[in-house]
């Protein structure tokens, strides 16, 4: 077991080993870390709904009526009523057929895609740059797995020719809103090759739900491709703030995966809590787009902002705002010093963003108000300046 100890040193030689710090505090703008008040700009809480009030009720009242633990699988004794009423809210919403709740984001990954194409006959072409849980469900199928240049149509198209005559069955999958940089997926030329090719579409909607789209209905509202995407994935994670994933379509693509889909077979329903918090969230985003068009509101802001001041803040298309620095060291150092002034922002580097491309993914929240982005901007002014990144 030396090798462990010794592949820990050596991250921590080259800067790769990541400090987690633990919120003392409920999750929010300004969260407590080691005793003290900082401000938050690294959570995926983007609406504030983490500890919404409505959102805390509603779950105090469903424990209340049916307790905290499924007992079993979903297709065992785990189905609750709320499961199912949480399922026909998410649908609804989403303009979906039907959609099957599973644990988590990286759940739904792997409870559609491994089903969907599961053999090696089966060709899976996938952007390269998705999510670690599309990476790992790709892993579960015996298909070989076609990377495609990142959002690059005319390297898909190509790639999609040379497999034509593949006997199997094709299934492509892409993130919606790529979470490191905050492009988005060229989602109507994607829907177009895939009809083209008779490719199943598989969209993983994490940090689109709640965000893009009318209200927060996710990247395919926000295109207009309603009935032209086969799989809509999702993460009740993030904008949602609390805990779930789902795969969302056609009933019957729904039917398919309550009946074959591993996570649904093979591990306990979600729990009431969060069950009964996501249906308060989901009831809050239906009700008014309030909180969305705040979110818009603060990325916009703070782009420009920290853009004006000469920080390399990419190319993204969503409130997500990397500050990109490079070296994994300077992006450390950089997360170090926002922390001594009062910023909570964790330094993303290799293996989760490409080398030489380490930064800071500020991640703003509707429940920023002006005055928190005002004080973001002038710390990461100083220690900019500081560092001798900034003139
Ligand atoms: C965050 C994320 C997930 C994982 O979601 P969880 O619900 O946290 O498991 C999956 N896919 C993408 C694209 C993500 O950004």
């Amino acid at each position: 077991m030396q090798f462990l100890a010794e592949e820990l040193e050596a991250m921590k030689q080259g800067g790769l080993y990541g400090t987690i710090r633990t919120l003392e505090s409920p999750q929010g703008a300004w969260v407590t870390i080691e005793g003290r008040k900082v401000l938050n700009l690294c959570s995926n809480n983007y609406l504030g709904l983490c500890n919404h009030p409505r959102v805390v009720a509603k779950t105090k009242e469903y424990v209340d009526r049916f307790g905290v633990g499924p007992g079993a699988v979903r297709t065992i004794a785990g189905t609750m009523s709320p499961h199912l009423e949480l399922e026909r809210k998410l649908a609804a919403f989403k303009g979906a057929e039907a959609a099957i709740l599973v644990q988590s984001g990286f759940c739904a990954n792997l409870a559609t895609i491994p089903t969907l194409a599961p053999a090696a006959e089966d060709r899976i072409f996938s952007d390269a740059l998705n999510h670690a849980s599309i990476i790992d469900a790709c892993k579960l199928s015996k298909a070989p797995v076609v990377r495609y240049a990142h959002s690059d149509m005319d390297d898909l198209k190509a790639k999609l020719e040379e497999h034509r005559d593949a006997p199997g069955r094709k299934l492509l999958v892409t993130d919606g809103v790529f979470s490191m940089d905050g492009d988005v997926a060229r989602l109507p030329e994607i829907v177009e090759l895939c009809e083209a090719h008779g490719v199943i579409l598989v969209v993983d909607d994490a940090h689109g739900e709640g965000v893009l789209g009318r209200g927060g209905r996710g990247i395919v509202d926000h295109f207009g491709l309603h009935g032209r995407v086969d799989v809509e994935v999702g993460t009740l994670s993030k904008a949602f703030g609390v805990m779930g994933g789902i795969a969302a379509g056609s009933a019957v693509l729904v039917d398919y995966l309550r009946q074959k889909a591993r996570p649904n077979l093979f591990s306990s329903a979600l729990t009431i809590p969060d069950v009964a918090a996501n249906l308060a969230a989901v009831e809050i985003l239906e009700e008014s787009d309030e909180l969305v068009t705040r979110l818009w509101d603060n990325g916009r802001f703070l782009k420009k902002e920290l853009s004006a001041l000469g920080f390399d803040t990419g190319h993204s298309e969503t409130p997500i705002t990397p500050v990109i620095l490079g070296e994994a060291s300077d992006a450390k150092t950089f997360s170090a010093k926002l922390f001594e002034a009062g910023i909570f922002a964790t330094a993303i580097v290799f293996p989760t963003v490409p080398r030489g491309t380490a930064r800071i993914r500020v991640m703003v929240s509707a429940a920023h108000s002006r005055e928190d982005l005002r004080f973001a901007v002038d710390t990461f002014a100083s220690v900019g300046r500081e560092m001798g990144l900034l003139r």
